[in-house]
């Protein structure tokens, strides 16, 4: 089918026209269970009525206000954000690139504030997806992105994600910060382990570098902590933030020490859109949402029952799951099929929505208000539907046995 769309994106084919909770309903009226989220995005599921209240409210007031305006609702959403972490201040973007470039941008500067305008590189890692802009790209690294567009943005070490002195052979003279993401999601739910992760720290603090964690994806609850970090009992200087921050709603946000962020003057930085009165009305009621011990909680104890089932389906099927991986309700599933034979199965079959990542891993990432049922509901159609897919094995194993 032609489109007048660049076609970048291979999109299903059916259409939905509504959303409720975990469930989207197509135009013909079927529904799906959704345990991808738009990627983490609808992290309080479709039509959450706290949020579509906000935005109606804030609709009838004020859409778009200039920077060289206040708004109250992005001074309070800052606030919220600094005070349920270790950061003091935070600058609103519309995307997790841009909120990724502030965070880059942050860290050169202050190395440049403190004397070592030498120091603009920053060590990323393998497997390292942070966006798709120019720097993103070239920050994460991976090759299937970056062919074809030229040289790719200077600045970014390459680092294997192995131990920490590995890393310490990727550090130079150069050098300003080592940027990660404490679960990285695209390149298939692999959980960085707590001790890197205050390794890390311990490397930054011992050669005056920054530390930044990219919690695009991983944040805003998801693995059951506001912030996947704070489960590590270590802290960043610098965290980038998005995808469920809006709850459907673009909007991402970079929160920084107030001392990582010394160099950051006015007329350094901008955005016309970011943090618009919109997207601030509905990333505040979602902080109204997750903010709540009791909720983080419920996500443990959901992503439990999650990855019971899960080990559950994985020993059914030894042929077929590898493992079964992540924290909390991001968690994924690596098979020996490819990850996009296993969504498609899922969608087609089961009428179950999952995310396709590398390394042959099925993103399971339902919206943290899922329902104890909805997670049996899940598991049950996941098993039927691996079923289908081994039987289908068998077939072309036996047919391959006539030949
Ligand atoms: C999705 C994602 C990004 C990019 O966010 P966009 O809003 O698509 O720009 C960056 N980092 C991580 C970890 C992500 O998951």
């Amino acid at each position: 089918m032609t489109s007048a769309l660049l076609p970048v994106f291979q999109p299903a084919s059916m259409l939905f026209e509504h959303g409720e909770g975990a469930w989207l309903t197509t135009t013909d009226g079927e529904r799906y269970l959704d345990f991808g989220a738009g990627i983490a995005v609808n992290a309080l599921g479709y039509s959450h009525p706290h949020l579509v209240g906000a935005l109606e409210q804030q609709n009838r007031k004020l859409w778009h206000l200039s920077n060289v305006y206040r708004i109250p609702g992005r001074e309070r959403l800052a606030e919220r954000l600094t005070a349920a972490c270790f950061a003091d201040v935070a600058f609103f973007a519309n995307s997790g690139a841009e909120a990724n470039e502030c965070a880059i941008k942050i860290a050169r500067r202050y190395q440049d504030t403190c004397g070592h305008p030498e120091r603009w590189r920053i060590v990323t890692f393998d497997g390292a997806f942070h966006g798709r802009t120019l720097a993103t790209m070239a920050a994460g690294g991976n090759r299937k992105y970056l062919d074809g567009f030229g040289p790719a943005v200077d600045g970014f070490d390459l680092c294997p994600r192995k131990d920490i002195e590995a890393v310490r052979a990727c550090i130079g003279p150069q050098t300003a910060a080592i940027m990660i993401e404490p679960i990285q999601g695209e390149s298939g739910i692999r959980p960085v382990s707590h001790s890197f992760l205050r390794q890390l720290r311990n490397l930054c603090d011992e050669l005056g570098l920054l530390l930044i964690f990219d919690e695009i994806q991983c944040g805003m609850g998801r693995t059951g902590y506001l912030f996947a970090h704070q489960e590590a009992g270590t802290a960043p200087d610098i965290m980038s933030l998005a995808k469920g921050l809006g709850g459907g709603f673009p909007i991402g946000a970079c929160v920084s020490t107030r001392h990582a962020a010394r160099g950051m003057i006015p007329g350094t930085h901008g955005s016309t859109f970011g943090g618009n009165p919109l997207a601030v009305a509905v990333a505040n009621a979602v902080l109204d949402i997750v903010l709540d011990e009791a909720l983080l909680a419920e996500v443990r104890r959901k992503g439990d029952l999650a990855r019971a089932h899960l080990d559950d389906v994985a020993g059914r099927f030894p042929d077929l799951i590898v493992e079964v991986r992540g924290r909390g309700l991001m968690l994924g599933i690596k098979t020996t099929h490819t990850s996009q034979e296993v969504v498609d199965a899922l969608r087609t079959h089961a009428k179950v929505l999952t995310i396709a990542a590398g390394d042959n891993v099925t993103r399971v990432l339902p919206p943290l208000i899922v329902t104890d049922e909805e997670i049996h509901l899940f598991a049950e159609r996941l098993d039927q539907t691996l079923a289908l897919l081994s039987k289908r094995a068998e077939t072309q194993i036996a047919r391959q046995g006539h030949y």
